[in-house]
């Protein structure tokens, strides 16, 4: 069984909305419920009809990528300012990178400017 829709996805790096086309196939086994140890990978039904809803929905969510992207090379948000790189360099380029890093650079700095007192 073969199921071909289309998802929209929010971009793990840089939180765009992007939809993109999944096609998912799935093979299921259906065996009408009688007495006896049940087998985790046959579905089981009773009365006149089986429903794939459940099935379609769990197979098209595990098609989706976990962590999705606009696209393979997508740059992603700058840490700093938090424009999209995609439409272009901010002006962040070649600043500290953390300000939490830019510290403990002054700190590792200022440590070696007291020379090897212990
Ligand atoms: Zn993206
Ligand atoms: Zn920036």
């Amino acid at each position: 069984m073969a199921v071909e829709g289309t998802a929209r996805l929010r971009c793990s790096r840089c939180l765009e909305d992007f939809e993109t086309g999944i096609r998912t196939g799935f093979t299921v086994e259906f065996r009408e419920r009688v007495e006896g140890p049940e087998d985790e990978d046959v579905q089981l039904y009773s009365g006149d009809y089986v429903d794939l809803g459940e099935q379609v929905r769990q197979n098209l969510i595990l098609s989706l990528p976990m962590k999705p992207l606009c696209k393979p090379d997508c740059e992603g948000l700058c840490p700093q300012c938090g424009k999209n790189l995609n439409y272009g360099r901010c002006s962040c380029d070649g600043g500290p990178v953390d300000a939490r890093l830019a510290a403990l650079g002054e700190w590792l700095k200022a440590r070696q400017g007291r020379g090897s007192e212990s």
